[in-house]
């Protein structure tokens, strides 16, 4: 029996990450046989619940206000729009509904308020409820959980080194420490990155590192492929190649038994039989719905053909964890605590993104 391991290192991981495909491909099947059903593959469906307007750098993301990208803004959705929209998710086979904000970092206030209401009403649903609001105090953590919130994502993205030539507006560490807070409570963790951001294989084994050093490791771990649109400071990145991503999946699953590997974006570029040999590498999640926040995704019924066709069947809710309880706000044992906590502001400047930045500008101003 494989055994879940925090001393992973850079160079052990870059090991397996270069090895022989097949061997690679036949360790990441055995270790996924041994603590997961291989036929079951965990659906979750990815809602905006506030579009674009977001305040952070990101290089990949056109939801940042600084770049030009076609993405239309808008405010947070209602806490009715959102039941209709997972009510839509659970009769299409998704067992959990991830709510995404395009936020720095949450504040107490009404809209805080309203993401909790609409963790209650999702979770009322029987269906497992994530949220991806940006950073988060362990306050709001908790007042997250009480609320029923089953899991908390926070993408580490790709290295420590790496993420000063992605994101100038936040540091490392303070994705650690909203990981961390999310910790203290009964909220599971989902963290994992994207590549073909033009890092290196080491920035990939690096992120590993960081992620498997987590104790306890992440309950699941996205993988994304770079989608890259045009406006943001990554538009001219190539597409990553379906065996880079063979391989990263693979070794994700080797290097975290236990966690659900989730394949995120830029599954529209890949091929059923691209996706076979993800999922036969150790994936066991995927997003599912037209469209992943912002950017294109296989259509639902694409995706249960492909299930269909694999002999791969959806995975029920609370099979990995029981149901959170919900918890009334009237009956909440947390209040708001009003934190202006001091995160991070690095001062350096990554030549992409404020060439982005001006680009936008001056596309604005040739109109
Ligand atoms: S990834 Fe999130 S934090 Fe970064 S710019 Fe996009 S919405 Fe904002």
């Amino acid at each position: 029996m494989s055994v879940t391991r925090h001393d992973w290192t850079k160079q052990e991981i870059l090991d397996i990450y270069n090895k022989p495909l097949m061997d690679l491909l036949y360790e990441a099947a055995s270790i996924h046989r041994e603590h997961h059903n291989p036929n079951t593959v965990q659906v979750s469906t990815l809602l905006s619940i506030k579009t674009g307007g977001c305040p952070e750098d990101c290089g990949y993301c056109p939801q940042a206000a600084r770049y030009h990208t076609d993405v239309e803004g808008n405010d947070l959705m209602s806490v009715q729009q959102v039941k209709a929209q997972a009510l839509r998710a659970r009769a299409s086979g998704s067992s959990r509904v991830c709510m995404g904000a395009a936020w720095r970092n949450v504040k107490d206030g009404p809209e805080f308020e309203n993401v909790l209401e609409m963790v209650r009403t999702i979770n009322k649903l029987e269906m497992e409820v994530c949220c991806t609001l940006g950073m988060i105090t362990e306050n709001q953590a908790q007042r997250l959980a009480e609320a029923g919130l089953y899991a908390y994502n926070h993408n580490l993205d790709t290295s420590e080194e790496y993420y000063k030539e992605v994101i100038s507006t936040r540091g490392y560490e303070d994705r650690l420490q909203t990981i961390d807070n999310v910790r203290k409570t009964n909220v599971t963790v989902c963290s994992g990155g994207i590549i073909g951001m033009g890092e290196k294989v080491e920035d990939r084994a690096g992120m590993l590192v960081a992620l498997s050093r987590l104790n306890p490791q992440p309950e699941s771990v996205p993988i994304n492929a770079l989608v890259a649109v045009e406006g943001t400071p990554m538009e001219e990145e190539k597409p990553v190649a379906i065996w880079d991503m063979i391989r990263m999946v693979a070794t994700t699953r080797i290097i975290m038994p236990k966690t659900q590997v989730r394949l995120s974006a830029g599954r529209t570029d890949m091929s059923r039989e691209g996706q076979a040999m993800c999922f036969f590498a150790g994936a066991n999640s995927i997003f599912a719905g037209d469209k992943l926040l912002t950017t294109p995704n296989p259509d639902v019924n694409e995706d249960m053909e492909m299930f269909s066709l694999l002999g791969l069947e959806p995975q029920k809710p609370f099979v990995k964890k029981a149901q959170p309880e919900t918890v009334e706000a009237k009956d909440s044992k947390f209040e708001a605590l009003g934190e202006k906590p001091k995160w991070s502001r690095p001062d350096h400047s990554i030549e992409r993104n404020e060439a982005a930045k001006y680009k936008s500008k001056k596309i604005v101003a040739d109109k």
